[in-house]
């Protein structure tokens, strides 16, 4: 069985409509016997509103809470960090605030813009974009120390308008390389996130899949941890488009994936 290493819930992630019961239910009906729980933490995130943290130690003892509720079903406790230059130093003393099995590490803002919200962005020439996006994301890996995974490299995609404007290693290889030669050197996995792919599909992009290039090029650097996850927020997205990712991977030569366990690697196979 494979994990879903990246999934959220309404108890602590403020955009997420499912709850721990939900999403536990849901994973065991697919036939899957371990998650991770991934919730948001943004700090210093644009004003809309919103409240993207939450109190650490309520946390914590919450999530051992649903631990002793479902001793059949292994239950990962993480922390998907929203990244911005500024914030780097807090998320790492944060990130070593409580134990947790995984911390992943993601950019949801563009130029300090929310892209979902205003997509201004869009309006640059496609290389342009992505060649910065995967800059910042470079810089994070440098910056940052105490995480495991680079969630959704492929997230500045998810709301352009045009349908060809896809993440690709061509259009920015220096970028990427920078990008891996910083997560390879402190060992740090890169996700393919399921729900990336999904939503490329339903949105039409004329391609959905990751590009190969990109997961080969980490390979041949020395990258030798993947994640899956389908970044689940509501029910009915658990495990999303997984098979199909597993297949692909595998057709790429790709034999397992890991899981993360108190920042421990754990190989399954593909
Ligand atoms: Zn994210
Ligand atoms: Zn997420």
């Amino acid at each position: 069985m494979i994990t879903d290493g990246h999934n959220h819930t309404k108890h602590f992630s403020v955009d997420a409509g499912q709850t721990i019961d939900e999403l536990i239910n849901e994973a065991k009906s697919k036939g899957f016997n371990r998650i991770g729980i991934t919730e948001h933490y943004e700090i210093d995130y644009v004003d809309d509103g919103l409240n993207w943290m939450f109190e650490l130690e309520e946390y914590n003892r919450t999530f051992e809470e649903w631990r002793k509720k479902s001793d059949d079903f292994e239950l990962l406790k993480g922390i998907e960090f929203g990244y911005q230059t500024h914030v780097a130093e807090e998320i790492d003393k944060v990130a070593a605030s409580i134990p947790l099995d995984v911390v992943l590490m993601s950019v949801h803002l563009f130029r300090g813009k929310d892209f979902y919200v205003d997509r201004e962005c869009y309006q640059m020439p496609a290389k342009e974009l992505h060649s910065e996006y995967i800059n910042i994301m470079a810089e994070m890996c440098e910056k940052c120390n105490n995480f495991d995974v680079v969630a959704h490299y492929d997230y500045i995609n998810r709301y352009a308008d045009n349908k060809n404007d896809f993440v690709t290693y061509e259009e920015c290889p220096k970028e990427f390389d920078r990008l891996f030669e910083a997560m390879i050197s402190k060992d740090k996995a890169l996700e393919i996130n399921t729900k990336s792919i999904q939503k490329h599909k339903d949105g039409g992009f004329t391609r959905f899949l990751p590009d190969a290039a990109i997961i080969n090029r980490f390979i041949e650097m020395g990258g030798k941890y993947i994640t899956l996850g389908s970044d689940s927020h509501f029910p009915g997205t658990f495990a999303v488009s997984f098979n199909e990712a597993v297949e692909y991977l595998k057709s790429l030569g790709i034999k397992e994936t890991v899981y993360f366990k108190e920042h421990k690697p754990y190989f399954e196979a593909l």
